[in-house]
């Protein structure tokens, strides 16, 4: 037993030195034709651009459960195959199906205003009638636990100071639950960005206690503020909430899927992808139309250079990632059996290209693709392998198969968190030559893998 240990550990410490010096310089200079190749073939036109821009444009939002979303799923098949992917092909999946309807909030003390709002998905509806309520603003939940006893019958308000997304999205998807607990009829939450501009910002929630659920819906930035000064000074808001939001049955979408095929007999799969569903406000145009026109069109560019693989390049625009994750989930289940040699998705937003990220803390792939860096380095400098995360779409699969699972960052200075799950997420944010960057990054880093 102490022997195996002892190999074991010696082929770990082997497996995760970083690489010789000498194999490295040897890799970068058998393969820097061709990624100067893949580079200059990525930065030639704006062809993909205009892709992303014709999608968005042409089908607008993306959200699970809509005619606009299978009309997008099917223009990307039909746009595969003109694009000359091999085994382009739509996998079925269910998708949850959560329908706003109509909603408005409106202040009606200490004046008439209209407040600009988002129901969060998976919520309950208001009742008919609407729900009218005296207001209380709280900052967090330990604010919201100190003043328990004042949210009986009211709507909580959480007006939180924005520090992260990841410290933001705790109340969007987590503040019903205690709201409603202490008796709260409802909960709005200040949108999870770090600006306002009034605009609300969409995304998911989650009920914990099915028995007691309230409303549960975002407000700009500017209203939260606006809402925790008026209660500093004694004044009391009233709000009425009005939201028809509902859960429909579960209905059929897909998961859209091509492929540049190997001849090598023991060929494994590599999956690049994003996800093609958006929220309904805006057209995630970088949440995550951006994600997969970079990927799919990364493929299509190594198969047009003609460049021989050993290993498949699989493009997955995976459906439902907003709200359920279920092309995800779907995609593990049906190829579960297959063997992925690695798995790639590109969802942070489509800005300059500053790291390829490693995830499932996989420190021995880590050091492997310390190899890379040299080469990325012919996009930009500061492109490097860095320890980080995958991507939801691909979790699934890499997590039940062990897969290593690679995510692409991107440096937009917080930018993105301005647009993300908003009405401005829209296409005019993405520059294209950054956009062509992003994939002349992905396509790099699927060539190499595939050479490893
Ligand atoms: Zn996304």
């Amino acid at each position: 037993m102490i022997i195996r240990l002892t190999i074991f550990a010696l082929f770990l410490t082997l497996f995760s030195m970083p690489a010789h010096s000498d194999d490295a310089e040897e890799f970068k200079q058998k393969h820097i034709d061709n990624v100067r190749m893949i580079i200059a073939s990525a930065m030639k036109d704006s062809s993909a651009w205009e892709s992303l821009a014709y999608m968005c444009d042409t089908y607008g939002p993306r959200f699970s459960g809509t005619k606009n979303l299978e009309n997008a799923l099917a223009w990307m098949k039909r746009s595969m195959e003109e694009d000359g992917l091999d085994n382009v092909r739509a996998e079925d999946v269910m998708i949850p199906v959560w329908v706003r309807g109509n909603e408005y909030c409106t202040m009606l003390e200490p004046s008439v205003a209209k407040l600009e709002m988002t129901g969060l998905g998976r919520s309950i509806g208001t009742p008919k009638e609407g729900i009218t309520a005296e207001v209380f603003v709280v900052t967090g939940f330990d604010d919201l636990d100190a003043n328990a006893d004042k949210v009986k019958g009211k709507i909580v308000v959480y007006d939180i100071p924005y520090i992260s997304y990841g410290q933001a999205v705790q109340y969007r998807v987590h503040g019903a639950d205690p709201a409603a607990e202490y008796g709260a009829v409802a909960s709005l939450v200040r949108s999870s960005s770090p600006i306002g501009m009034n605009n609300p910002h969409s995304g998911s929630m989650r009920y914990k206690n099915p028995d007691v659920k309230i409303p549960h819906a975002a407000i700009t930035a500017e209203d939260a503020a606006m809402l925790g000064r008026m209660q500093k000074r004694g004044q009391t808001p009233v709000i009425k909430l009005y939201m028809e939001a509902d859960t429909l049955p579960d209905a059929l979408s897909a998961n859209i899927v091509g492929e540049y095929k190997t001849d090598n007999p023991n060929d494994t799969i590599i999956v690049v992808g994003g996800h093609s569903d958006s929220w309904d406000l805006g057209t995630g145009a970088h949440d995550d139309a951006s994600g997969c026109l970079a990927t799919w069109k990364a493929v299509k560019l190594i198969k047009d250079l003609g460049i021989k693989l050993p290993r498949t390049l699989r493009a997955v625009m995976f459906v439902n990632e907003e709200n359920g994750v279920r092309g995800g989930k779907a995609y593990a289940e049906a190829h579960k059996d297959e063997p992925h040699a690695m798995m790639l998705e590109m969802d942070g937003g489509a800005f300059p290209p500053s790291r390829i990220m490693v995830g499932n803390k996989n420190d021995s792939v880590l050091a492997m693709l310390q190899i890379f860096n040299p080469l990325l380095h012919e996009i930009d400098d500061s492109l490097n392998v860095v320890p980080g995360w995958g991507g939801v779409d691909i979790g699934p699969m890499s997590r039940q198969n062990n897969i290593p699972c690679l995510g692409l960052g991107t440096n937009g200075e917080g930018k993105y968190f301005w647009y993300h799950h908003g009405p401005s997420d829209t296409v005019d944010k993405i520059d294209p030559k950054v956009f062509n960057q992003c994939i002349a990054a992905i396509a790099v880093t699927i060539y190499l893998y595939a050479n490893l």
